[in-house]
């Protein structure tokens, strides 16, 4: 369980060992990771021995490929069954890895199957940080096609609300950014607008993007499709939202699943406009992808074109973002713990060696 022990304690595995195995370590956890800890070379036997067995605080129940192989999603295990996803997305010029910061998530938007199936879990800073090790040193040992062969970008838009676990994720942040080198800058945090952690992040040394799930631009519409919407409605997020951008000077990003019949209306693009307008955020729109249990469905591609359209001619500037991994369940809120047995054999850990 080497990443549940913070980077610079690592020396209680080592009993016996000079104080520099420690560092040697820390380099093969964080900078170079590997799938086995047998392959640490320059470690003593015993110490990767003992490693071997407890490397990843998670097992790994199943791995899919998509896109063509360009898009690669686990399904992660860790203690007390706690079931988490993360999705790795490759580019020609970036790889970008979309990790989860709970176990399933108490927030409960209609519209998202993690919300869907309910809270489990924290996750602790280290799973959190152990699944872009993880991430890592599988993308080292199969690269992806036409893609660097290092993650160059994190989204925190996996499974759960990074800003109701604030510790872990700080926490793993600091790992990610100071330990790690992956630049803040080229990490984002996605909530749905927990208010007082939007200020905390603001407050924290690092450029890191935070992009909100803004979704709906009136607080009568949000409170349907977002519960929390009651408790941090969106004047106040607005507020929090312009203290980030004050704090970083980063643009927010807002972003807008498109749903047919409820947030793809001309109304609601003249409403977003006055908002993103007013805190000079970016909008990113994608459209829904569908879930078991949401009554709602996605816009059709001409709406969704309009409503881009709309947005633009009112001085916003908008993209259309396209979904990855909809063939493997992997696409944004489609992250979903898969229970025991439900994993099919062609989808187990071997199956990524064969399709390449
Ligand atoms: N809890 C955080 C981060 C995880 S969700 C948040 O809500 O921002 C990551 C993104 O996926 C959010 O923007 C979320 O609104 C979006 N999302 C959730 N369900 C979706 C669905 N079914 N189709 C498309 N996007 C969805
Ligand atoms: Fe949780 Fe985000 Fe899904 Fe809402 S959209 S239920 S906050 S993971």
């Amino acid at each position: 369980m080497a990443y549940l022990i913070p980077p610079e304690q690592l020396g209680s595995l080592l009993d016996g060992h000079p104080t520099y195995r420690s560092n040697q370590l820390r380099e093969w956890l964080y900078e170079h990771p590997v799938l086995d800890a047998a392959d640490m070379m320059n470690l003593p036997l015993d110490v990767r021995t003992k490693l071997g067995t407890s490397l990843w605080p998670f097992t790994v129940d199943a791995e899919q490929v998509g896109d063509a192989g360009k898009t690669r999603k686990w399904l992660f295990r860790g203690d007390k069954d706690a079931a988490i996803e993360a999705v790795l997305m490759g580019y020609p010029k970036r790889v970008t890895l979309c990790l989860s910061s709970q176990a399933g998530c108490a927030m409960g938007c209609t519209f998202c199957a993690t919300g869907q199936f309910g809270f489990e879990r924290q996750l602790e800073a280290g799973e959190i940080v152990a699944q872009v090790a993880y991430a890592q040193a599988h993308l080292q040992t199969y690269p992806l096609p036409d893609s660097p062969n290092r993650i160059s970008n994190i989204v925190f838009m996996g499974m759960g609300e990074p800003l109701a676990n604030y510790s872990n994720v700080r926490e793993a942040l600091r790992r990610m950014i100071d330990v790690m080198h992956i630049g803040a800058r080229h990490i984002t945090v996605s909530t749905v607008g927990i208010v007082p952690g939007i200020r905390k992040l603001a407050d924290e040394p690092w450029q890191v993007g935070l992009a909100l799930s803004l979704h709906a631009a009136d607080d009568e519409l949000r409170e349907t499709l977002v519960p929390i919407n009651r408790r941090y409605p969106i004047g106040d997020l607005i507020d929090a939202c312009a203290y980030y951008f004050e704090k970083k000077g980063r643009r927010v990003s807002l972003e807008w699943t498109m749903m047919e019949g409820t947030n793809d209306t001309p109304e609601q693009a003249a409403k977003l406009a006055d908002i993103a307008r007013e805190l000079r955020a970016h909008v990113n729109v994608i459209n829904l992808n569908p879930t078991p249990l949401g009554p709602d469905r996605p816009s059709d591609m001409l709406t969704v074109e309009d409503f881009i359209a709309d947005l633009r001619s009112r001085g916003v500037a908008a993209t259309f973002r396209e979904t990855r991994g909809q063939d493997i369940d992997a696409a944004c809120g489609q992250l979903r713990a898969l229970r025991f047995g439900d994993v099919p054999a062609e989808l187990t850990i071997q199956s990524i060696t064969k399709t390449q």
